[in-house]
């Protein structure tokens, strides 16, 4: 590295904080950056240097967009009574790129984990409930679309006790759902574990 100009050496510097790029990845993704045309990287750089400054959150569900309302909620189209909760904008991504869902969503930016200090005010829930509550909206359902693991649980818990005392409190009438536990498609029962076969069996439909 010692005989890299420095310009290049930072920038391999740079590319190697990136997760899952170790320091010959980076020297090779700094070499391939040199030879790319000075157009392409005038415009790479530009916008890295706005990234920050020109991403902003959706004012109504805490998507990323540039403008007021993501694209999401600006579409006439989508279903905006039902309402899916997820953890981050990549969960998002991954019902958009499947086209399979039609509704709008909340992104929490993240998930209560009292190990690493993070409460249910450290992420984007009293935003969700002030939505729901809001007195033109009449929300049809909520999902909740928590990872299944330890910590999307007691978010997705928290959350559901929250929506039941509004529901309680002000009469409002939705529904609170859960995204189905199950066997991944392809699966072989003999190697699932005990929790997801437990959790398949517990979530069975009529067939
Ligand atoms: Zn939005």
């Amino acid at each position: 590295m010692s005989t890299l100009p420095s310009n290049l050496k930072q920038i391999a510097f740079f590319l190697e904080r990136l997760p899952g790029i170790g320091a010959k990845t980076a020297n090779r993704l700094a070499f391939y950056l040199l030879r790319l045309p000075e157009r392409d990287l005038k415009d790479f750089a530009q916008s890295i240097s706005t990234l920050k400054s020109k991403t902003k959150m959706c004012k109504l569900c805490m998507n990323l967009t540039e403008v007021e309302l993501c694209d999401i909620d600006e579409d006439q189209g989508r279903d905006n009574l039902t309402i899916t909760v997820v953890e981050e904008v990549l969960d998002l991504l991954s019902f958009e790129t499947g086209g399979i869902y039609k509704g709008v969503y909340h992104v929490l930016h993240g998930k209560i984990d009292p190990l690493n200090h993070i409460g249910p005010d450290d992420i984007y829930i009293e935003k969700l409930l002030s939505r729901v509550q809001s007195p033109k909206y009449k929300v049809k359902e909520i999902i909740l679309a928590m990872n299944p693991d330890m910590e999307g649980e007691s978010t997705a818990m928290y959350i559901r006790d929250r929506l039941n005392e509004i529901k309680r409190r002000t009469g409002a009438d939705f529904k609170i759902t859960r995204l189905a536990y199950g066997l991944p498609i392809g699966a072989s029962l003999e190697y699932a574990d005990y929790m997801t076969l437990r959790k398949s069996i517990e979530g069975r439909n009529e067939f």
